[in-house]
């Protein structure tokens, strides 16, 4: 379904977003006050302002309360992130995305309302951590401080045996939940099946446990 996008706050992240929702066909609406960086992103947007989200009345003639979701990407300035954050909340915005950069600031959105709370810079060190200490790992998501699913491309050690013999549970605390083959993909794999060279196993398992797995 075609979604309405705010995006407040077109620096590195905010451009980014911005890009990615229009990319996947979605109506994002782009605001900055620096008209500068509102230039570099109208001719690929629905549509672009120029205007200190701060403002309530702007807000309100942009009729922000029937847009989907809203994105305050601002970074340095956290008054205005949670200023904003807290007005839109207000205004009925369903679902509010705010970026934050420490805790504390993420503790603050939270109690004004935000809907999720993201720290893009801290999201991306875990993920780079664990990408470098963990034998093959494409990508991760954090479900609690203990668990994550993670993408691992398949330890050779796997190859040619099928998940049953290979006892991943008891051996590794893991459990697959899906496989990648090439185009294709096998959803809740069941014991007899054989783990090809080059499949990518989507797991979930014990971060503490993801360090023993094998090359
Ligand atoms: P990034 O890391 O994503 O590049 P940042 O965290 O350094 O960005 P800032 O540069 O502080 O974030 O802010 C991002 C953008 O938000 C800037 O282009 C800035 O002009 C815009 N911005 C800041 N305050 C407001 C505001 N009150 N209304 C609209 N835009 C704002």
């Amino acid at each position: 379904m075609r979604k309405q996008f705010l995006v407040i706050g077109l620096g590195r992240f905010g451009t980014s977003v911005a890009l990615n929702l229009s990319a996947l066909g979605h109506e994002v609406l782009a605001m900055d006050k620096n008209p500068h960086a509102v230039q570099a992103i109208a001719d690929s947007v629905t549509h672009s302002v120029q205007a200190d989200a701060r403002d309530e009345e702007t807000l309100k003639a942009l009729g922000v309360r029937n847009f989907d979701v809203a994105i305050v990407a601002i970074g340095d300035d956290i008054q205005a992130n949670i200023l904003i954050t807290l007005m839109l909340k207000d205004m009925g915005l369903k679902y509010v995305v705010a970026k934050a950069q420490t805790a504390l600031h993420g503790r603050v959105l939270e109690k004004v309302g935000a809907d999720r709370i993201i720290y893009p810079e801290k999201d991306m060190g875990l993920r780079l951590a664990h990408n470098l200490v963990t034998a093959n790992v494409m990508d991760f998501i954090e479900l609690s401080p203990d668990y994550s699913v993670v993408e691992i491309v398949s330890p050779l050690k796997f190859v040619d045996k099928t998940l049953s013999k290979l006892e991943l549970r008891n051996q590794y605390g893991l459990s697959v939940m899906a496989i990648r083959r090439g185009s294709q993909i096998v959803v809740a794999p069941g014991g007899d099946e054989v783990i090809r060279d080059k499949d990518i196993l989507v797991i979930i398992a014990k971060n503490e446990d993801l360090a023993d797995l094998p090359d």
